[in-house]
């Protein structure tokens, strides 16, 4: 089929929504409890829910409006990314060679103050189209003009969880009052919006750029409200050295004893941690969000994953910003993240198995966002949030079966993003044979490129 065929077949399907879909003959990877695969199956969506999961064998009845043939497919679980900052997409590919605050000072901060809402909307939809394409259904994300954000998210049809950069440094770009008022309005406004697919949560940013009073008010605000918090937590040794000495203690202990840290807490990066700030977080319940690529690129050091996967931590894996990782893609997050736990560790597999890393990024970051009941795996009576993935390709081959498969392993080590075909959230098609219905591809590419220019001449950037 042509692409223009796909496309005006694909054009008439979503201007009539489909309400039951069947996907059929697909090898379904669960990520349940038992992280059962099932080599020849079916998933039936009805509206917004899966409400079968079966063998093939067992399928009774045709009944959809839309039956997908999923031969040679792989059906997973949408992947999340724990942690992103879509409002800095435009800035992929800058400030290669700096460290992470020589980059913040040289064009972070700068960008950051000459950007308006309609620019915060251009990079969210780039951000939207990249992680579509690569099978991403659901993301939190921390920024500024989240309102923007809010309407890109919404027009996009993905799941987000947002929060604002709330800062009162004298660097900030933003100050204690305008964060607070800004983050108060998000949650105001779009908390269990679009039609349920957005949530919101409070956005302390960093120990280093938030104070003890903006994390207290914070915290206080989102018990009030019953969101969450998504900061950062030890990123890099000067966060360390920042809290111990201005407070005495490292960052861990002295955001626990303000009685931050709690099970509705995504904490990026959680880098330099001694043994007692780990036993802080399990104890806590803390979300401890891994984000390797960005890591390994800005130099922070190798957080301590498989240390906290042992200890029965629940760590999810996020993308971090394209300014510091470049590539929007889970899969390749994944891959990265194994490997480097593997050098960290000086043993082969040290610490994430393909198993999981990609837990990780399914059931522990549906957890850790809150929407542990209703995302994360392939399971009755869950949102159809789904992407399909082709497995016949020379890099996926072979496709072994026995007593051990390699199926996952290949999907972690071998896939990237652009194998996915398939992508749905809240049952709705977003992408078929990697045509986005949603977003007009080409324009959202053309409008990110002449925004970023706007706003680069605006804040007196040269690239
Ligand atoms: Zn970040």
């Amino acid at each position: 089929m042509s692409v223009n065929h796909r496309r005006a077949w694909f054009s008439l399907v979503v201007e009539d929504p489909l309400s039951n879909i069947l996907i059929k003959d697909a090898t379904i990877v669960t990520m349940n409890r038992e992280d059962r695969v099932i080599r020849r199956g079916y998933v039936r969506i009805e509206e917004d829910r899966i409400v079968e999961v079966g063998r093939a064998s067992g399928l009774k009845g045709g009944g959809a409006e839309l039956v997908l043939d999923g031969k040679g497919q792989a059906l997973l679980p949408g992947l999340i990314s724990g942690h992103t900052h879509s409002g800095l997409t435009l800035l992929r590919g800058f400030g290669e060679g700096l460290d992470p605050d020589k980059l913040w000072e040289t064009w972070l901060w700068p960008y950051e103050r000459s950007l308006r809402g309609k620019d915060s909307y251009a990079s969210a939809q780039l951000t939207c189209l990249e992680l579509i394409k690569s099978g991403v259904t659901c993301f939190a994300d921390m920024h500024f003009n989240m309102e923007s954000v809010a309407q890109a998210v919404r027009d996009s049809g993905l799941r987000a969880s947002l929060s604002v950069a709330m800062m009162d440094s004298e660097a900030a770009p933003t100050t204690a009052d305008r964060s607070t008022r800004e983050n108060e309005e998000l949650v105001r406004r779009w908390h269990g919006k679009a039609e349920g697919r957005i949530s919101c949560m409070f956005g302390p940013c960093t120990v280093r750029t938030a104070s003890r009073e903006l994390f207290l008010k914070a915290r206080e605000m989102a018990d009030r409200y019953g969101v969450g918090l998504h900061i950062h937590l030890s990123e890099t040794s000067r966060d360390v050295q920042h809290t111990v000495g201005r407070y005495g203690v490292r960052p861990v202990k002295y955001l626990h004893s303000l009685g931050i840290l709690g099970d509705d807490v995504l904490a990026a990066h959680c880098v330099h941690l001694d043994r007692e700030e780990t036993e802080l977080l399990k104890q806590s319940r803390t979300n401890p969000i891994h984000n390797p690529s960005c890591n390994a690129k800005t130099g922070v050091g190798m957080a301590p994953v498989a240390e906290m996967l042992a200890k029965g931590i629940n760590v999810g894996l996020g993308l971090d910003a394209a300014v510091c990782n470049d590539s929007l893609d889970m899969f390749r997050e994944m891959k990265v993240g194994c490997l480097l736990q593997s050098v960290a560790e000086g043993r082969s597999y040290g610490g994430i198995l393909a198993t999981e890393a990609l837990r990780m990024c399914t059931v522990n970051n549906a957890l850790a966002l809150g929407f542990g009941d209703s995302i994360g795996s392939v399971e009755v009576g869950k949102k159809a949030d789904l992407i399909l993935v082709d497995l016949v390709q020379p890099h996926m081959t072979p496709l072994v079966w026995g007593q051990t498969s390699n199926l996952v392993s290949n999907l972690v080590y071998s896939a990237t993003g652009r194998d996915v075909t398939t992508v749905i959230v809240d049952g709705t098609m977003l992408m078929r044979e990697r045509i986005v219905s949603s977003l007009d591809e080409r324009a959202v590419v053309e409008k990110a490129g002449e925004t970023l220019e706007r706003v680069l001449s605006r804040a007196g950037l040269k690239p």
